[in-house]
């Protein structure tokens, strides 16, 4: 199966299974903006719990806000977003279809690096051991020729990036026969900028000074509160503050479902330290952050970091985390070191002071700044679609749909099922629950047989579900089946607890970072 098509059986997945629907279906749809189910809902509140915690929780030096999506108009401008938040787009004129000029690019980079890999893949099965990559590199000619065209395009495309030079990102897209995907013409338009904020009225006077947008970032949100929570929280530097919320940007491209959204959600946590100790931090981030990555057990092998070619205005160092998509290796979480650029220019702009008084330097400062920034809808992209397996039965033969979403973030922890609807089984089910709901999200289940009832589970996920039969009157134990093994087992009702806390707790998961 191609990655497409699996990634084509995930969308569906997850609209079949109360993950994820497309926003105003009813009305066709509206071009990416999604609602999350029943399921979906749990998912994602639990990343961000486990976001939330392992920010503030665990560091004594990190406290959270809910800044308004609506914010000054003034904001945008010093953070830059009104003159600078664009996307280079072009326009294929026979389908009519629209694109980013840099990302028609990177696509072309990627295709000529797939191709290298290609040749030492199939140069490495022919040579086995004594296979030497370094030297195969140097030597091949047809290595030679794409890493050549490789590093010729990405030189020319950064410099046309850093001039803003929109005539020749056409001109390397022309050079480099990049063709429009749908119609495989290459046909283009010349490419212009586009600002990615939505803009709205504020009040009813649709008057130039009352124009405000809808957030692009929560970030700045934090920036213009900073000092009040310094201040009132009396936090020291180094210290950081903590957000969770919808941020919205009118993406050019938008059809790679909830990868790319026009209303999505990031979870960013801005750090407020001392001029010059940044790389420190930004290291330290770095690490750190990956490693909340890797404790969800999804594959190390998952996970790069992928330095930026080209930085963002604000930044003097930034890094990609990226996670291994059916769509390729693509960003799930960003890493800046934001230097003093958005405090310093909400100072200009403000007229008032953005300073910090260090009482062990006895001196004020701007405090420098280190991001981490992460979508949490990518974060969710990223979990079902490592979590998402077919498998056949070896005892039936069937197939069954699985996801095998980390236990400690599943949608339902625990599905409970009555062996027959009479005879108490449903009450003593109901009893069970009722010992675990606080601490657990249950579901109750009595329809249909007990194989229907795990193919139903495995399909959301769930990591722990226990049968109540007969027996189970006589001397309260019950079996529990384990989803990614399917073994089963006798165990008594009281050791339920134990065994769920264990697999499931949020707690044990943050004791290992
Ligand atoms: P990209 O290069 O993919 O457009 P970006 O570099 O503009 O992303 P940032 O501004 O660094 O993204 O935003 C931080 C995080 O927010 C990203 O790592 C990503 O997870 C998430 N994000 C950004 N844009 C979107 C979007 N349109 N839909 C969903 N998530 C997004």
């Amino acid at each position: 199966m191609s990655q497409e098509d699996i990634f084509k059986k995930i969308i569906a997945h997850c609209k079949e299974y109360g993950f994820i629907f497309q926003s105003s279906e009813i009305y066709d749809g509206l071009s990416a903006v999604y609602d999350y189910g029943q399921n979906g809902v749990e998912l994602k509140n639990n990343i961000k719990q486990y976001w939330w915690d392992a920010m503030t929780k665990l560091n004594e030096n990190i406290v959270g806000v809910d800044a308004a999506i609506f914010m000054h108009p003034k904001t945008w401008e010093a953070s830059g977003h009104v003159g600078a938040f664009n996307d280079p787009l072009i326009d294929n004129k026979d389908s009519k279809k629209r694109y980013r000029a840099d990302v028609l690019i990177e696509e072309y980079l990627e295709k000529l690096e797939g191709k290298i890999q290609k040749e030492i893949a199939k140069a490495s099965k022919r040579f086995g051991d004594s296979f030497d990559e370094q030297q195969f590199r140097k030597t091949n000619p047809r290595v030679l020729a794409n890493q050549s065209k490789m590093d010729e395009t990405k030189a020319r495309f950064v410099n046309a990036l850093e001039n803003n030079d929109l005539a020749n990102l056409k001109k390397i897209i022309e050079d480099s026969d990049i063709a429009c995907p749908v119609s495989g013409s290459k046909n283009w338009t010349d490419v212009r900028q586009f600002n990615l904020m939505f803009s709205t009225q504020l009040g009813s006077v649709t008057e130039e000074a009352n124009t405000i947008y809808l957030r692009p970032e929560t970030a700045q949100g934090i920036f213009v509160n900073y000092l009040n929570v310094q201040k009132t929280g009396r936090m020291k530097i180094p210290f950081g503050i903590a957000q969770i919320g919808k941020a919205f940007r009118n993406e050019i491209v938008a059809r790679q479902f909830i990868f790319r959204m026009r209303e999505f959600e990031q979870m960013e946590m801005q750090f407020f330290i001392k001029p010059g100790t940044e790389m420190e931090w930004y290291n330290f981030w770095k690490e750190k952050r990956m490693n909340w990555h890797k404790a969800l057990g999804m594959g190390d092998e998952n996970y790069r970091f992928h330095d930026h070619d080209k930085l963002p205005h604000y930044a003097n160092a930034a890094t990609d985390i990226e996670f291994l998509f059916p769509i390729g290796f693509r960003e799930v979480e960003g890493i800046h070191s934001r230097t003093d650029f958005d405090l310093g220019n909400h100072e200009k702009f403000s007229g008032k002071k953005m300073q910090y008084f260090d009482t062990d330097e006895n001196k004020n400062y701007v405090p420098y700044v280190v991001e981490t920034s992460i979508g949490l809808d990518r974060m969710f992209l990223s979990i079902v679609s490592n979590a998402y397996a077919e498998e056949i039965v070896e005892s039936t033969g069937e197939k069954r749909i699985i996801m095998k979403i980390p236990a400690v973030l599943a949608p339902v922890k625990l599905a409970v099922f009555p062996l027959t609807k009479k005879d108490g089984l449903p009450e003593k089910a109901r009893e069970i629950i009722d010992q675990l709901k606080l601490d657990f999200n249950c579901q109750f289940e009595e329809k249909d047989t007990i194989g229907r009832r795990y193919r139903r589970q495995d399909a959301i996920g769930t990591p722990f579900c226990i049968t109540i039969d007969h027996q189970t009157l006589e001397d309260n134990t019950v079996t529990i089946r384990y989803r990614d093994t399917m073994e089963q087992e006798r165990v008594v009702i009281d050791k339920l607890q134990g065994i769920m806390n264990d697999k499931v707790s949020l707690k044990e998961l943050l004791k290992t970072l």
